[in-house]
């Protein structure tokens, strides 16, 4: 890994105080939210797909309720927030709000 990368998962674990973005129990993983997938990095590029922005920390219980690789629109619009001219913190907030309201959804087809 890259002293870059280390220090982007740092700065991830600090800005959630470790926590699992989900449950709020500490986090053990980062989670893609575009999927690192060969058909994820496909549609969504490698520069999305690997950008900081795209990882969130989980337990290893919802590190797969997170990725939102399936959901293209939602993936898209992922890409088009990191790609835009916002601030990194208003990107985020962005970010979070699609991917919760994802992650609502995948909870209701589950039916849980
Ligand atoms: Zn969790």
């Amino acid at each position: 890994m890259k002293q870059t990368e280390i220090d982007n998962l740092e700065e991830m674990y600090n800005h959630y105080h470790g926590l699992c973005f989900v449950c709020q129990n500490k986090a053990t993983e980062r989670a893609h939210i575009l999927g690192q997938g060969k058909t994820s990095r496909k549609m969504y590029g490698d520069s999305n797909v690997d950008n900081p922005l795209s990882w969130l920390p989980t337990c290893q219980r919802h590190n797969a309720l997170v990725d939102i690789s399936q959901n293209i629109i939602a993936g898209r619009s992922i890409c088009k927030i990191i790609e835009s001219i916002f601030i990194d913190s208003e990107k985020r907030r962005l970010i979070e709000n699609i991917v919760r309201k994802n992650i609502k959804r995948k909870e209701g087809k589950n039916g849980r």
